[in-house]
């Protein structure tokens, strides 16, 4: 007997193979039936496996820059992705709340020739520093949003410094993002609308535009005392539009300043009231210093800013490391136990809550890359 293959027959045998591949693949008629291989490849009543779930949902994530190409646009619906692991252990001091005030335009220099008297006692009763920097390109809403993301401009993306909504939010994770994921409850309270470009609304539990002096500013921010807070922003605008008027260190910025530092009186009374001072960090910081009648440049005048952290629990101190405006958000999230977040390069201040800096910024930490 010829075992043969007869090569004719085998191609005529293979066309017939492919056609019936051809015709059976694309219609999947044929899933339910023995297939060519002579087993069912997917059980009677169900889709096939390829169709049996749902197309994987898109999600956004932050993604650090050192792993991608920064874009030189910036995506005003970007949906920030939370870190839960948080990256060290609060040590407990106690602190259940945190205010951050802002004082638009106060450079280091200021707190003493204003003076502010209530501002310096806060620092000699806890922890501050007249070097600390904001990010190189010092100006209002780009630096807030270090001050509050606790990440350079490249990453959070605001370049622009008037209400412009179309071009959207501070990108990435906030303080605000973080603490009201959490649950708790956020307040803002502002003197420049722009300021509205860092945290998205959702995230703001109350939201307060104030057009107003510094008593009537503060005065909007205590009435929101007896609701509670778990972490609210305070702007004070005042000295930066009387710099920008009259000039740098001028009388009238310096009496703006020294508003704002009596409208401090007026918050630590309220906590008083409440009984709230112990469980309360105060951190007091700016956006920006200043010279003539301007702050954009690369002056030490218009990059240093004081940073003062106040709470009974502190340890009085000068603080000697380099501290950036972008530690206040980190240093918020630390004491509120909130995680810290990959992205960030801002570091919590440890040092005020009685710990080594054990993590501390590069020599070069100013420059944001
Ligand atoms: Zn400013």
């Amino acid at each position: 007997m010829n075992h043969r293959l007869n090569p004719a027959r085998f191609i005529d045998t293979l066309k017939i193979f492919t056609a019936i591949v051809m015709i059976c693949l694309p219609l999947q008629g044929c899933a339910s039936a023995p297939n060519l291989w002579g087993e069912d490849r997917s059980p009677a009543g169900s889709l096939p496996a390829v169709f049996s779930t749902a197309p994987p949902t898109p999600t956004a994530t932050f993604t650090p820059t050192n792993t991608s190409t920064p874009s030189p646009t910036f995506t005003p619906t970007f949906t920030p992705t939370i870190t839960i692991t948080p990256s060290a252990t609060p040590i407990s001091m106690g602190i259940k709340r945190v205010i951050i005030i802002s004082y638009d335009g106060l450079r280091a220099d200021a707190v003493e020739a204003a003076p502010m008297q209530n501002l310096k006692a806060l620092m000699q009763n806890g922890a501050y520093s007249l070097t600390a920097r904001t990010i190189n390109y010092a100006v209002t809403l780009p630096a807030h949003a270090s001050m509050l993301s606790g990440m350079c401009q490249s990453k959070h993306g605001v370049d622009w410094d008037v209400t412009t909504y179309y071009r959207g939010y501070s990108k990435g994770v906030d303080i605000f993002d973080l603490a009201h994921a959490a649950g708790l409850k956020t307040v803002m309270i502002v003197n420049k609308e722009k300021i509205r470009q860092i945290a998205e609304p959702e995230t703001t539990d109350v939201y307060k535009l104030v057009y107003g002096s510094e008593p009537v500013i503060m005065n909007t921010a205590i009435e929101q005392i007896p609701a509670g807070f778990d972490l609210m922003f305070i702007h004070f605008g005042s000295g930066d539009n009387r710099g920008h008027k009259y000039g740098w260190m001028s009388n009238a910025q310096l009496q703006a300043f020294r508003d704002g530092d009596a409208a401090l009186a007026q918050l630590l009374a309220a906590l008083d009231q409440y009984g709230l001072r112990e469980s309360t960090l105060i951190i007091v910081t700016a956006d920006h210093g200043g010279h003539d009648r301007t702050h954009v440049g690369d002056r030490l005048y218009d990059l240093e800013i004081p940073w003062v952290a106040y709470n009974p629990g502190i340890r009085p101190a000068q603080l000697t490391n380099p501290i950036s405006v972008m530690d206040t958000a980190a240093t918020a999230a630390y004491a509120l136990e909130l995680p810290l977040q990959p992205e960030w390069d801002g570091i919590p201040v440890y040092g005020i809550f009685g710990l080594p800096d054990f993590s501390v910024h590069p020599e070069d930490f100013r420059i944001c890359k």
